[in-house]
């Protein structure tokens, strides 16, 4: 190594500080006012192919543009000490049409430039809430990035990555380096979901088992389950925000219907514990069998898979 390359490692050396993840929780946030949120005119979509969000300065939550692919995924990238985490992969796979390895590994320069890393030898996780496509397609694109760990793409792999032994109800920390995440069994949209809260900006993320749109439900017995789970843990945790996957719904109330890629009235992505326990309460009370509820605030599609889109009227299937 010539000399100014040891100046330059010594230098970062000198600026890697560790990040205090744990004092003054929870780190605040901030969202956008709007995401992008397709166009009417795909072909003229102008908006870049993935919405580059910082929360705070540790923090990126990302959005898939819905011209690209109605589902307008969206991703979270945490940063801490020894390595970063990427909670879902979006929807699209081909690099070539959507590039998110591209753009994360220009996020982690940009951590890593700011907080006196390595970039080339900074760790990356990639896990994600289920196993649906939706979730995990662009996951190829990082096969070949040095220093990253892949969750598998079965059951078995999942929980064995977690090392949990009594799925779902087992909860586990991962550490990122001072910056904790817990992770338990979340199923009821499929069997095989997680959830994760992060201890740092207390953020609970909720996958497809509960957001705003149609949290479709496979089997109701394991989704109420994993409700009450989550009622419980922000009954005895602190939770600034819960977030999912996608926005399905307009600020009104209304369905888009299943493929919209154009959803000029959308309400913020964030939820809160009121709507998680009005949720809860609705779906004890009132969900009587397979169908479709409204619940006021997202609609419970209960068992009717192949009946994804709720049309105009929601109260009946
Ligand atoms: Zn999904």
């Amino acid at each position: 190594m010539k000399l100014t390359g040891l100046l330059i490692v010594f230098a970062m050396m000198a600026l890697a500080k560790d990040v205090d993840f744990t004092s003054n929780l929870p780190a605040k946030g901030t969202f956008p006012a709007k995401w992008i949120h397709g166009s009417k005119s795909l072909l003229d979509n102008k908006d870049p192919q993935i919405q580059v969000h910082w929360y705070n300065p540790h923090t990126v939550i990302m959005r898939e543009n819905k011209a690209y692919n109605y589902e307008g995924a969206f991703m979270y990238l945490y940063f801490g000490n020894e390595r970063a985490i990427l909670l879902d992969q979006g929807s699209t796979a081909q690099p070539s049409e959507w590039n998110l390895r591209k753009v994360v590994d220009g996020l982690i320069a940009e951590w890593c430039q700011r907080n006196g890393r390595d970039a080339k030898e900074y760790k990356l996780v990639l896990a994600f809430s289920h196993l649906h496509g939706d979730h995990y397609a662009a996951q190829n694109q990082f096969l070949d990035r040095p220093y990253t760990t892949i969750m598998g793409l079965t059951h078995e792999e999942m929980v064995g990555f977690w090392g949990m032994k009594n799925y779902p109800d087992e909860r586990v920390e991962f550490d990122l380096g001072g910056r904790k995440l817990w992770v338990w069994g979340n199923p009821g949209h499929i069997d095989s979901e997680f959830a994760y809260y992060d201890t740092y900006t207390q953020i609970l993320f909720t996958g497809d088992m509960f957001y705003r749109g149609r949290c479709y439900i496979g089997n109701f017995g394991l989704w109420m389950k994993s409700m009450e789970k989550l009622v419980a843990f922000a009954a005895k945790y602190p939770v600034a925000h819960i977030v999912g996957c996608h926005i399905e719904i307009s600020a009104k109330g209304e369905d888009y219907p299943r493929g919209t890629t154009y959803q000029p009235d959308e309400p913020p992505l964030q939820m809160d514990v009121a709507m998680l326990l009005r949720t809860h309460e609705f779906a004890k009370t009132k969900v009587k069998g397979p169908g479709i509820y409204f619940t006021g605030d997202v609609y419970l599609c209960n068992q009717t898979r192949g009946k994804t889109t709720i049309d105009k009227n929601p109260y009946v299937y």
